[in-house]
């Protein structure tokens, strides 16, 4: 690659998903549409990045153990075992340079009505490992948000005719709409974080 084209590639977001095996057929089949789309719509309207998603499955992702109240230790088992899923990608040649994020996407809550989880450090409070079910379909918006820097305190509900939760919303409500939508604040956090990464 000669100087001029490297200085014009595109940075870029990666999320790989793993695929539990209880997620059923009748969600995988439009589980881009439903659940990925809209947030890597969303994400690529503000930051200035393109964003991949790559869709994995096989033991031991797709039968890990994710279920039980001690989510923590959960996260500290997936953090361990999510590493081997990315050195499997890294092994076939993906790069490995830009920003990158491996989720476990579920079928069902992590614990009564936990449904997904991010595990993330100070100073920024965000991570490369999260655990997210299909119970909702901001749910794995909302853990890669996490991920990359979003907020609970930042997140935002409005109303236009009917109340809509943006991705950051802690306690999402069945009355209340999806908004597929950062809040302003959250959308600062996330170009804050990725400013900082190649
Ligand atoms: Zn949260």
């Amino acid at each position: 690659m000669n100087e001029n084209l490297r200085q014009h590639k595109q940075k870029t977001i990666t999320i790989y998903a793993a695929m539990h095996q209880d997620v059923p057929e009748s969600v995988r089949i439009s589980i881009y549409a439903d659940h990925f789309r809209p947030f890597v719509q969303e994400l690529e309207s503000f930051t200035d990045r393109k964003v991949y998603v790559v869709f994995g499955a096989g033991e031991p992702f797709s039968n890990f153990d994710y279920k039980g109240e001690d989510t923590m230790a959960t996260l500290r088992r997936w953090e361990h075992v999510g590493r081997q899923y990315l050195d499997r990608y890294r092994a076939e040649g993906f790069d490995m340079d830009d920003v990158h994020v491996a989720v476990l996407v579920t079928g069902e809550a992590i614990t009564g009505n936990m449904l997904g989880v991010a595990l993330t450090w100070p100073p920024k409070g965000t991570g490369q490992f999260a655990i997210a079910s299909v119970k909702g379909y901001q749910v794995i918006g909302h853990e890669i948000g996490h991920l990359l820097g979003a907020r609970h305190e930042d997140s935002e509900v409005t109303f236009n005719g009917w109340w809509s939760e943006s991705y950051m919303t802690p306690e999402q409500q069945p009355l209340r709409s999806n908004s597929y939508r950062f809040s302003e604040s959250n959308r600062k956090n996330i170009k804050n974080y990725l400013a900082t990464k190649n």
